[in-house]
């Protein structure tokens, strides 16, 4: 096996085995709210966890972290499990956060019975200037004494649903003096009269994040409760609810933290995406220049390359930003593997090769994948009239351009050398046809002499008699600045790239592609990497482009 250093967390666990933990007690869970899609950052928390899981034999929850029912969604639970299965991971138990809200609500009982938590009725702004700041502490709430008994009647009252939002919060009584602010009483429970996804209006009280994270991991005896870096400062808190519960002879999670993924020329958090997905800079979560895995999915990449993607950019301890660039590269080298080449031309000029006979068509072999010697082999159609990208042919051209120009030989992949003689113009100037000749001998593969010759370029190309009128969507960054986010007085969709998407409805690509399907990847041959988009029918091809190649066997 190979042998890799270990990251930093695998150093935290393996020390923790080597003081006494046992194997079979590691646990790990990934705890997304199902409040959007998951991203290419959640990504790297799943492969993290995942990970752990496969390289210790250890069980991984999934839990949803569903304690904000005015932002929660059943459709964001089942993409959220969809995206999961489909990066290849295994849970070993669906738990929900809003499983363990009658326990939580028990133990808040048992807090405020030890006189560790009492009910506030002032307003936020009042909870607010008590709590002080870092540099200052913070005062008690004149309703920090309340007794035990008015405690139960006021918290039971908020359970009943007799407050209003707003009016009331449960709070821990820890320290308003304390160094850390998230330990000056903060608030356990809120009042929010609405539906949950899942619980209904069985409950009007919800529980918060802190609150809720570490008793969850408690209940689940989850080992190591891994977490992004700004929950840091909350490790503490998280140790105090926990010991509140402990029992002392079962297992007492503990939170570590690593840094957030973030990804040049895009945004990550889901409030942004939701942003524009509502005010429709793009079609969806979903939507293939979204740094969502449904996004990436659509956009033609596979699990490998953002597993490889998440492998590579490894975790941290410090905040950094991952270049976009490394996940191209994932998805290009994945694809280099693994997709068939096939040949498409998107900006279509009309060749009419003259020395060819009228009406003849030959299907000459053209190999699938030279990175795959399993790919195999199929038959692309030639015929007299082809079509070749525009930007292929010059009249007249330096000796860089190895091109096809006039008076001059290119090699047609997988077919014949042809030569340039003439073009027929439009009255603006505009080239109509290239009229050339071909070399009869020099079909690629067929062994003569002339078959070998060596020109200096080779072009793709299609027969227009057999090529397939598709819809080929082009996709750019969706920003045009490196930290969209970053800017102090700029909103960050003021750096939303403008042309993201470039829509060609006139492109064409070779017969083998009709049979495509939905999802199916491809080389278009030096042109980059393609998919069959989910809006493809059988009368109307839609392909997405993946990226592009940047560099080809024949510019
Ligand atoms: P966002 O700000 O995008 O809404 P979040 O942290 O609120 O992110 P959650 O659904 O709570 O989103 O995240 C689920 C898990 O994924 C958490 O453990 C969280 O720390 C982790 N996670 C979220 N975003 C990232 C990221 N960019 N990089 C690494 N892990 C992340
Ligand atoms: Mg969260
Ligand atoms: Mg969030």
């Amino acid at each position: 096996e190979e042998k890799k250093s270990l990251n930093f967390l695998e150093q935290i666990i393996e020390e923790d085995l080597a003081n006494g933990l046992t194997k079979d007690k590691l646990h790990f869970r990934f705890p997304p709210e199902p409040n959007g899609y998951l991203h290419i950052g959640h990504a790297a928390s799943i492969c993290l966890n995942f990970g752990l899981g496969i390289k210790y034999n250890a069980p991984v929850n999934l839990r949803f972290d569903d304690t904000n029912p005015a932002k929660e969604e059943q459709e964001y639970v089942d993409a959220i499990k969809k995206d999961i299965q489909w990066l290849g991971f295994k849970w070993a138990n669906e738990f929900y956060s809003s499983d363990y809200f009658q326990q939580l609500y028990d133990w808040s009982i048992q807090l405020i019975n030890d006189g560790l938590a009492y009910v506030d009725n002032q307003s936020s702004e009042e909870m607010a200037i008590q709590k002080g700041t870092p540099t200052e502490v913070g005062t008690n709430s004149p309703n920090r004494d309340r007794s035990i008994e008015e405690n139960l009647e006021l918290f039971m009252k908020m359970k009943n649903g007799e407050f209003q939002e707003g009016s009331h919060v449960l709070r821990a009584k820890i320290d308003m003096e304390h160094v850390n602010m998230h330990m000056r009483d903060p608030i356990m429970y809120r009042i929010l009269k609405k539906h949950h996804h899942r619980t209904g209006d069985d409950w009007c009280i919800y529980p918060m994040y802190d609150w809720t994270h570490g008793e969850s991991d408690y209940i689940e005896q989850i080992s190591h409760s891994i977490c992004t870096l700004e929950f840091k400062s909350h490790r503490e808190l998280y140790d105090w609810y926990v010991d509140q519960v402990y029992s002392g002879d079962d297992l007492r999670p503990k939170q570590r933290e690593f840094a957030r993924r973030n990804l040049s020329y895009t945004v990550m958090s889901k409030r942004k995406l939701l942003q524009l997905v509502q005010e429709g800079h793009v079609n969806g979560w979903d939507d293939p220049r979204m740094p969502t895995i449904s996004g990436l999915r659509r956009r033609g990449y596979t699990p490998n390359s953002i597993k490889k993607f998440s492998e590579i950019a490894g975790i941290s301890k410090r905040d950094n930003v991952t270049d976009v660039a490394l996940l191209e590269f994932c998805i290009k080298d994945d694809l280099n593997k693994t997709a068939p080449r096939v040949m498409a031309v998107l900006n279509p000029v009309k060749v009419v090769i003259t020395n060819y006979p009228e009406g003849k068509e030959e299907w000459l072999t053209a190999e699938n994948n030279p990175e795959d010697d399993n790919a195999g082999n199929r038959e692309v159609p030639f015929s007299k009239e082809l079509y070749i990208e525009k930007e292929d042919f010059r009249e007249e051209a330096n000796k860089k351009f190895f091109r096809l120009k006039l008076g001059k030989e290119v090699r047609l992949k997988n077919a014949y050398i042809i030569k340039a003689e003439s073009v027929v113009k439009d009255e603006n100037g505009e080239v109509l046809e290239i009229h050339c000749t071909y070399d009869p001998l020099s079909r690629s593969g067929s062994g003569t002499e002339e078959s070998q010759r060596r020109v200096k370029g080779t072009l793709h190309w299609v027969s227009i008699a057999h090529a397939i009128k598709t819809e080929v969507r082009l996709y750019d960054r969706l920003f045009i600045d490196e930290a969209p986010d970053s800017h102090k007085d700029k909103d960050f969709k003021e750096f939303i790239n403008p042309n993201s998407l470039e829509l060609n409805t006139n492109a064409f690509v070779e017969p083998s592609l009709k049979e495509a399907s939905i999802g199916d990847r491809f080389q278009f041959q030096r042109l980059g990497y393609f998919c069959v988009d989910d809006d493809n029918t059988a009368e109307h091809l839609v392909f997405n482009r993946t990226v592009s190649l940047n560099d080809s066997w024949a510019k």
